[in-house]
């Protein structure tokens, strides 16, 4: 593990218990448990507070997801204004297959934009809980990790100086191309998987066409409904990995999405403006273990999960409630049981979920893929869902997550 030698202009380096890189989902309910022990932490951001507040991507959070944030108090926005899902829609061979997964197991799911969840964590953390951010900030570097005394480094974005913060505990919430990533020593180890499609995400300016997640498997490729809000809804289109996003103008667009998402007895979804148009490779990859001395991962820098399952956002709020728990812990009580077991329990969870997208990629990209056997073999699966009700059940806790509740 090597690390760069700390150098600061300011004299007298600041002293903190924990330092959070990042203020995504994980990094701001980290924060925020922190804070509401009354422990000192940092919270240090790359980009500006309105970029993170707006920065379009998840949007579905599974219900233990947001349990865990109402217990911490910071779920009382969120369980104001989000949507509550019940069902999801599978639609092959122009019919519809609906999955009522709440009659299924009584659980359902929350629909919240990303851009919601962390406009709330961050007023929570910096304006009523008094929690220390700097945004816009350059040149993170990492010092110190494998001693009893790290510390973090960067440049003030304002004054142009570097400053030097000394802490007990790095937490690395950078997501998937942080700082964080690049200074694991060699015995990390990173299993990668690559799905080899693309998705085309979109965000249009149109209302959803249906009250659930609808899902497209079409020998064209997948495509993938889900609602944002009222006005706005995303969709995802397979398509091959590195795809120009320009090569999909409106019109495209929206023939492939009524194709693949096609069903006799509905009608044609209602189109808008495209908002947002970029194309994902789907790939995961998950980092073992998720702490290096005092540098504790979480979130996407510790396994990126394509949103195959819609599933990576609800990961790094389970790292954030078990990391801030352990941190709160060892910091308050000196009791480092939840530290120690920290990366254990986490990739727990993530394994799990790796295993569920797998699954569940193959069903998505099976009738595409230009290979019979894995066509009829994706078609067997999709039958069984609907001709089981084990079966059913099986795909509805996976869907919605299972495990401990954090
Ligand atoms: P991030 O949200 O990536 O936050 C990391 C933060 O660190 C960022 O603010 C970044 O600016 C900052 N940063 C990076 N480098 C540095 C640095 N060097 N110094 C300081 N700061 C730095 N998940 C779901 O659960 N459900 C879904 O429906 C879903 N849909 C998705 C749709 C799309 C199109 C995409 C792209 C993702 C989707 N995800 C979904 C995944 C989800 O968005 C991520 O898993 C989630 O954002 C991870 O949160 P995080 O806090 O770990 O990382």
């Amino acid at each position: 593990m090597t690390f760069a030698t700390p150098h600061a202009d300011s004299p007298s380096p600041q002293r903190l218990p924990v330092v959070i890189v990042g203020a995504g989902p994980a990094g701001l309910t980290l924060g925020n448990i922190l804070r509401a022990a009354s422990v000192d932490c940092l919270v240090l951001e790359a980009e500006t507070r309105e970029f993170i507040e707006q920065r379009p991507r998840a949007g579905v959070l599974e219900e233990w997801a947001v349990r865990g944030l109402e217990r911490r108090g910071l779920a009382d926005v969120l369980l104001e204004r989000a949507q509550r899902h019940t069902e999801c829609e599978f639609r092959f061979d122009n019919r519809r297959h609906r999955l009522a997964y709440h009659e299924l197991t009584g659980h359902h799911h929350f629909v919240c934009p990303q851009p919601l969840l962390v406009t709330d964590l961050v007023r929570e953390y910096a304006d009523a809980r008094g929690g220390a951010i700097r945004f816009g900030v350059r040149d993170v570097q990492l010092h110190g990790l494998d001693s009893d005394h790290p510390a973090v480094s960067y440049t003030d974005p304002g004054t142009g100086r570097r400053e030097l913060v000394r802490c007990e505990f790095v937490a690395g919430c950078d997501g998937a191309r942080g700082v964080t990533r690049t200074v694991l020593p060699k015995s990390a180890r990173i299993a990668r998987q690559d799905y080899g499609v693309g998705w085309l995400a979109l965000l249009a300016e149109a209302p959803p066409s249906s009250d659930c997640v609808v899902f497209g498997i079409h020998p064209c490729g997948f495509a993938g409904h889900m609602a944002r809000s009222p006005e706005v809804t995303r969709y995802y289109l397979q398509c091959p990995p590195g795809d120009d996003p320009e090569d999909w103008p409106h019109d495209r667009v929206w023939a492939e999405l009524q194709e693949r998402l096609g069903a006799d007895d509905r009608p044609p979804l209602t189109e808008g403006r495209l908002i947002e148009k970029r194309v994902l490779d789907m790939h995961n990859h998950v980092v073992e273990p998720m702490v290096f001395g005092r540098l504790f991962l979480a979130g996407d820098a510790a396994h990126l999960t394509a949103p195959i399952a819609a599933k990576g956002m609800n990961l790094a709020l389970h790292d954030a409630f078990l990391l801030g728990d352990g941190l709160v812990e060892y910091l308050t009580k000196g009791e480092p049981a939840g530290l120690n077991g920290y990366s254990e329990a986490c990739l727990a969870r993530v394994w799990d979920y790796q295993e569920f997208s797998q699954w569940l990629s193959e069903v998505y990209h099976g009738a595409s893929s230009g290979d019979a056997h894995r066509a009829g073999t994706t078609l067997a699966r999709l039958r069984r869902l609907f001709a089981s009700p084990s079966a059913a059940v099986a795909f509805a806790e996976q869907y919605l997550g299972t495990g401990p509740m954090p």
